[in-house]
């Protein structure tokens, strides 16, 4: 079990170990617990989309059956950074301390060990971002959840610990600092012009030097000032501020453009680790709204002194000419996937 501590001054939000709870044992399973066949190594599954017939089922694990043949899977993570059993300890500020609760889920994107996030079919990646859709929706009717925090860690120093390919989904009771930032530089802007940030930030970048790829719902930019070499988002171009509200044409739309940005990105990069973030408003009633997107941040290299003291990021790789390299390589990508060659 984890505390949330908050900085003396900085709404930075920390997970640190309860006094009571017992450091996690370093388990290092000689099976891979994600793959068919290992599921006893996990929690039963919450869902288990199995595809029959090219009709999606979802099902769950019970007391005495696994669902077998699924496509993907969720779970409970065996090493959470919440949970739902927190105890309630709070403490005030200067030493500012609440239970870390909420809910941590994994969610297992195939059932091929050897595949990478980016060479699965962009059905499968339909597949996975339907089990999101439905997996974020459940999360925001549950008591205690204001966020759902939706990631990916690929490669060890990105912070991946299981090679096979899967996301983790993490809830909080408060808003994460990025997006509440980010949330308020949207509020600015709204007031101050009398459009969405996002919106405008399409119209401005649309056709130009930064863009990477368009498809009919989304589109994949490097954008202006990015933190990370080669970083790129995914917007869709219509104003939308929820995932949870996007059609299935969208995701099939989505799966398409994520098939095909992550694919370029991993040849033109040679497999580089990476983190991608799903950024979605938080569903509170009055809650400041964003124009929900994917952030993919490579890791290429290692921070300074400046990122790391100052938040002055030192980017060596001009986002116009990561655009004509991801762009180049995620076109060809594309057109191998909708079989144009
Ligand atoms: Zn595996
Ligand atoms: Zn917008
Ligand atoms: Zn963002």
């Amino acid at each position: 079990m984890r505390d949330l501590r908050k900085d003396y001054v900085l709404d930075k939000f920390v997970l640190v170990p309860s006094s009571s709870s017992v450091p996690d044992a370093e388990e290092k399973p000689d099976k891979c617990p994600y793959c068919p066949g290992n599921e006893s190594l996990t929690p039963p599954a919450l869902l288990a989309l199995v595809v029959q017939d090219g009709m999606l089922q979802r099902l769950s694990d019970s007391e005495d059956s696994v669902v077998e043949d699924w496509s993907v899977r969720v779970f409970d993570s065996k090493a959470p950074v919440v949970t739902t059993a927190a105890a309630a300890s709070y403490s005030e500020k200067p030493l500012y301390s609440e239970p870390a609760y909420g809910y941590h889920q994994v969610v297992v994107a195939t059932p091929d060990h050897k595949q990478t996030l980016p060479q699965m079919s962009v059905e499968q990646w339909s597949n996975v971002l339907v089990v999101i859709q439905d997996r974020v929706r459940w999360l925001y009717t549950q008591k205690g959840v204001t966020y759902v925090s939706i990631y990916v860690n690929s490669g060890q120093s990105a912070g991946s610990k299981v090679v096979h390919p899967h996301l983790d989904m993490v809830t909080f009771s408060s808003i994460p600092p990025t997006i509440e930032l980010e949330a308020e530089g949207f509020h600015r802007f709204m007031n101050e012009n009398g459009k969405c940030p996002a919106c405008n930030m399409i119209s401005v970048e649309s056709s130009g030097p930064r863009q990477i790829l368009a498809t009919d719902s989304f589109l994949s930019i490097c954008p202006w000032a990015p933190t990370y070499s080669y970083e790129y988002w995914i917007y869709p171009k219509r104003h939308v501020t929820s995932f949870s509200k996007i059609t299935q044409k969208e995701i099939s739309d989505l799966a398409l453009m994520l098939r095909a940005t992550l694919g370029g990105m991993s040849k033109a990069l040679k497999d580089a680790p990476f983190n991608l973030v799903f950024h979605l408003s938080p569903e509170k009633k009055n809650s400041r709204q964003i124009h929900w997107h994917i952030e993919v941040y490579p890791q290429m290299s290692a921070w300074s002194g400046l990122e790391r003291g100052f938040g002055v990021y030192v980017n060596n790789v001009r986002p116009e000419k990561a655009a004509e390299v991801l762009g180049s390589a995620c076109r060809k990508e594309l057109a191998g996937l909708v079989g144009i060659t």
